[in-house]
């Protein structure tokens, strides 16, 4: 098949990427650099079957494609806070010009959601039933609501126009390629604790996460996409630590001496999140396999060797 991966340059996309090409497809990788990397797909640029096209997605682009894995936005609040207009034309244009692009070539299509859409939430576990509890007008909305109306966006392309579409809601997804300045809280922690500087814990520490090794993600990925369920459907590990435990086990594994410093909590930062994931194992057959140890260790270890080659 030929498979579109918007955002393939960063993380999750070029892990996504490695998978498919290895599967035999032909895969077009698009993206705008913002922060994803050329050296995350760099093994792919002389195969015959990858094409890397520089775009970006709040512009129209034609292309003749069969999938469409739709991922490009930044994933982390540092990012996309540093322009949230932008981030909102990427999650509204963006997606709207991508559904346009599977509607013109029956192609279909898969919307990379979020845990986000869920704000901070007042059910828990989340199920996908749950309708969230989102601030409109916070520093986190226009990424919270820029992917709730790409969610709309996708159910009504499907209604409307039946283009055949699959919906994930991503929870906090973590592994080998994450940005050194990423700022989500496993890239910082690990950094930090290899540069013996201070773990910043935000708030107390007591606010809760869930954390999906990469390699399990992409799996939950191409089942959602090749199975006969449009979702939402919750893809995430649903071990759940709070901030500190996971801010001890870093400094544990990599730097017992690193100190832990307590910073102030940023505005909206949910209190708790764990994904249910009864229809994703339901629906897929699908459930994380590589436990949080063994994920960070590998994490670690990447991180480890790009520190000491920089
Ligand atoms: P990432 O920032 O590493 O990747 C996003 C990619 O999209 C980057 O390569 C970036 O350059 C590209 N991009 C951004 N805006 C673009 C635009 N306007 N045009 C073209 N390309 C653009 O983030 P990630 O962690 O790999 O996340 C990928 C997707 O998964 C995102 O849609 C994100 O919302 C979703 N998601 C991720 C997580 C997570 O924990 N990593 C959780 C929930 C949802
Ligand atoms: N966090 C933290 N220290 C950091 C970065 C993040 O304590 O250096 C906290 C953050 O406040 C949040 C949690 O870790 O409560 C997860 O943050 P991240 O940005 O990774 O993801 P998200 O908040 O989008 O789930």
């Amino acid at each position: 098949m030929r498979i579109l991966v918007t955002g393939g340059a960063g993380f999750i996309g070029s892990h996504l990427i490695d998978r498919l090409m290895d599967q035999g497809h032909e895969v077009l990788c698009l993206d705008n650099f913002f922060t994803g990397h050329k050296h995350n797909i760099l093994k792919w640029l002389d195969n015959p079957y990858f094409e890397l096209i520089r775009h970006d997605i709040t512009e129209p682009i034609r292309l003749e494609v069969d999938q469409i894995y739709h991922l490009a936005c930044p994933a982390s609040p540092v990012h996309y806070q540093y322009n949230p207009v932008k981030t909102i034309k990427t999650n509204v244009i963006g997606t709207l010009f991508m559904l346009g692009l599977a509607k013109r070539v029956k192609a279909r299509f898969l919307l990379a959601s979020t845990s986000e859409v869920y704000g901070d939430p007042d059910v828990h576990p989340q199920t996908e039933e749950y309708r969230g509890n989102v601030n409109t007008i916070g520093i986190r909305s226009c990424y919270d609501e820029g992917k709730r109306v790409a969610e709309t966006l996708a159910f009504d392309y499907h209604r409307q126009n039946g283009v055949d579409i699959r919906v994930a809601r991503i929870f906090n997804t973590y592994g080998p390629r994450m940005l050194e300045n990423d700022g989500r809280v496993v890239s910082n922690f690990i950094v930090q604790a290899l540069r013996g500087i201070p773990l910043t814990v935000y708030g107390d520490g007591s606010q809760t996460r869930s954390f999906c090794y990469v390699s399990d993600l992409v799996e939950g990925l191409i089942r959602l996409m090749n199975g006969e369920s449009t979702g939402p459907i919750n893809l995430g590990n649903p071990d759940e630590y709070t901030i500190l435990e996971l801010a001890e086990k870093i400094q544990k594994t990599v730097n017992p001496d690193a100190e832990i410093q307590f910073k102030p909590l940023p505005q909206d930062d949910p209190r708790q999140r764990q994904p249910d994931i009864t229809k994703a194992k339901t629906f897929l057959g699908w459930q994380p396999t590589i436990p949080l140890d063994e994920g960070l260790k590998l994490t670690i270890e990447d991180f480890r060797s790009r520190l000491r080659s920089s």
